[in-house]
């Protein structure tokens, strides 16, 4: 019935101007960033090194490579590679300084998505309550404890009512959208599924 937990992220970081770069690849890794592209890859034997279809040219047998440890890629087809940067770079083709405006852009959530993000971790909660199977599900996981199952904030998304739920308190299609909240459809991104909201920061 609920196939994964999925993670509603919550970036509380905000970032100054001239960030360092290091501290940015740091805050955002490569792989990651690759995975919000809907990269996906399969992670080579228990290495930190994971091999996908290359995002820079067509192919349909995977070369491109990403190292998680060094936060490095390289493909073997088109023979491009470097970090983060580098990868935005080419892919968006922008400069060096674009590229890190970019993503310092990417990774920052201004604070009034905040309370968005707020809004739709308790309405996840309250749905929680509401449907038992979701419950049932979190028994067999071994979450049996409700004082532990509220202390983590663990909800349940349905599908199909938090777009609704949000829209009429006045936040944006848009916004919604851009963390993540609604698909690029338009829909509740999260539909049958165990939410774990994950406070960062
Ligand atoms: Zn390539």
């Amino acid at each position: 019935m609920l196939a994964a937990f999925s993670y509603v992220g919550f970036q509380r970081q905000n970032c100054a101007v001239g960030e360092d770069v290091e501290n940015l690849k740091q805050r955002l890794p490569l792989l990651d960033y690759l995975r919000q592209q809907s990269w996906t890859a399969r992670p080579i034997a228990f290495g930190p090194e994971f091999v996908g279809l290359c995002p820079l040219h067509p192919e349909t047998r995977p070369s491109f490579y990403v190292n998680a440890r060094k936060n490095l890629f390289y493909c073997h087809g088109c023979g491009q590679g470097g970090d983060l940067i580098r990868f935005v770079q080419l892919s968006r083709q922008l400069s060096f300084r674009q590229s890190v405006a970019y993503l310092q852009q990417q990774s920052t959530v201004p604070s009034d998505s905040l309370a968005v993000l707020e809004q739709a971790a308790i309405f996840y909660q309250q749905q929680l309550e509401r449907h038992p199977e979701a419950l049932r599900y979190l028994q067999q996981r071994g979450l049996r404890d409700p004082a532990l199952i509220k202390e983590l904030r663990i909800g349940y998304a349905p599908g199909g009512s938090l777009r609704r739920h949000l829209t009429a308190q006045g936040y944006s299609f848009d916004l919604l959208q851009r963390l993540g909240l609604l698909n690029p459809q338009g829909c509740d991104a999260f539909y049958r599924r165990v939410i774990f909201p994950c406070c960062q920061g």
